[in-house]
């Protein structure tokens, strides 16, 4: 759900809320999500049919069925939510042709019981204070905890599987650049601190982190001894999704703050491109490997579409040689071990912390220059508690609770 797509110099977002359906609106949207399971299941089966017969099949061959087609309960279902469904099925389709296409060994599509999401693209809703009126449905309750900023193109209703109910609106935004401040910097993204800057600056990994993920252990060790597809077993996977969600939840209103701040006060910000295999081989464990994949993921994610909606620039360097090099002379030494936290040139005899010197490095690579650090200047931390804002060079004081610029996208 975290698409951005340009279209006409515009931004296409979405924004997530949670919403609280009524005892009764909620009967109404599961009896329309399983409605629309029926048409996706009708519709597949046609295809299917239709090929083995030799016939050509397309999407709008499909989508001029429906209007036809004579299918229990259709009419409790917006006609629009029910072409959404023909084109989950031929998105469905088409991954699986470009699977096989490069190889890879792919069943065939089955039938499902629900669809959990129904989709609203122009019309058919309406967002009014906290309500959102959605036709053939009713009125929903909304928590807006992010004023949506842009024009809004449609509305999709999620039930996420620890069966929360979400709505997910897909905006347009213009281009809004700021100012130059003439300012840029290299980022060293880490597995024990989240962000070590060239600008001296420690960004520190949420504290909830460590205890959730003790939790996750847990919580995965449980669900390995359950019999799968038991009652329990549903149970205790609920659980566990509850937990990833709430990780995802607290890295997501953080990132936000950390990268608005980022795009607000430097031109031209250099990460390192996410190397899914260097990251196998630097942390100790996979689900530590899982928490920051996502968690990098999500920041570069969120780094880019607001650098590009604020005219900066994002540069991805290659992370090869960034640990290893020394940031004064440039010197590579090949046996670096994770545990060492200070780096220690045997050419120069430069001293400095690890991540500090790796960040002076992607700076370096990301601009073609060469700044030499400020020896023996202490690092800056920034515990998570005291926010992101407060400390950031050139930083102008906002309140860490509400974003306000930032749409919410929550992993789930
Ligand atoms: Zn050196």
């Amino acid at each position: 759900m975290w698409k951005v797509k340009e279209k006409n110099n515009k931004i296409t977002l979405s924004y997530k809320f949670r919403i609280y359906p009524t005892h009764e609106v909620e009967e109404k949207l599961i009896k329309t999500m399983q409605i629309e399971a029926k048409l996706y299941n009708t519709l597949l089966d046609y295809i299917e049919t239709q090929r083995k017969q030799g016939n050509k099949v397309t999407q709008l061959d499909t989508q001029k069925m429906i209007t036809k087609l004579n299918l229990d309960g259709k009419e409790q279902v917006y006609s629009k939510a029910l072409q959404m469904v023909n084109n989950i099925l031929w998105y469905n389709i088409n991954v699986l042709v470009q699977l096989k296409k490069h190889g890879k060994k792919v069943g065939k599509l089955r039938h499902k019981k629900i669809l959990r999401i129904i989709g609203y693209n122009q019309s058919g809703f309406k967002l009014l204070g906290d309500k959102l009126v959605l036709s053939k449905v009713g009125e929903i309750k909304i928590l807006l905890h992010r004023p949506i900023e842009g024009q809004i193109k449609g509305v999709i209703i999620k039930r996420s599987k620890t069966n929360k109910w979400f709505a997910i609106f897909q905006v347009e935004q213009s281009p809004n650049p700021l100012p130059k401040t003439g300012k840029v910097i290299g980022i060293d993204l880490g597995v024990e601190k989240l962000a070590t800057t060239s600008d001296g600056i420690v960004i520190e990994n949420p504290k909830t982190f460590d205890k959730l993920e003790k939790r996750i252990k847990i919580l995965q060790r449980r669900l390995s001894r359950k019999k799968k597809d038991s009652k329990n077993y549903e149970k205790a996977k609920i659980k566990l999704a509850k937990v990833y969600e709430r990780v995802g939840n607290t890295l997501n209103d953080y990132i936000h703050k950390i990268t608005s701040q980022l795009v607000k006060n430097y031109d031209v910000i250099v990460v390192e491109k996410l190397d899914i295999t260097n990251m196998v081989e630097n942390s100790p464990s996979t689900l530590r490997k899982h928490i920051l994949y996502s968690k990098f993921s999500m920041l570069l994610h969120h780094l880019s579409y607001k650098a590009e909606r604020a005219g900066r620039r994002v540069v991805e360097v290659n992370p090869k040689y960034t640990s290893r090099a020394c940031s004064r002379c440039g010197f590579i030494v090949n046996d670096l071990r994770l545990s060492d936290r200070i780096f220690q040139c045997p050419k120069c005899g430069f001293t400095i912390d690890r991540d500090y010197n790796a960040s002076l490095n992607i700076l370096r690579i990301g601009v073609g220059t060469a700044p030499l650090p400020v020896e023996g200047k202490p690092l800056l931390y920034i515990p998570f508690h005291e926010g992101v804002y407060s400390k950031f060079p050139l930083g102008s004081r906002k309140s860490p609770s509400r974003g306000g610029d930032a749409p919410s996208v929550r992993a789930e």
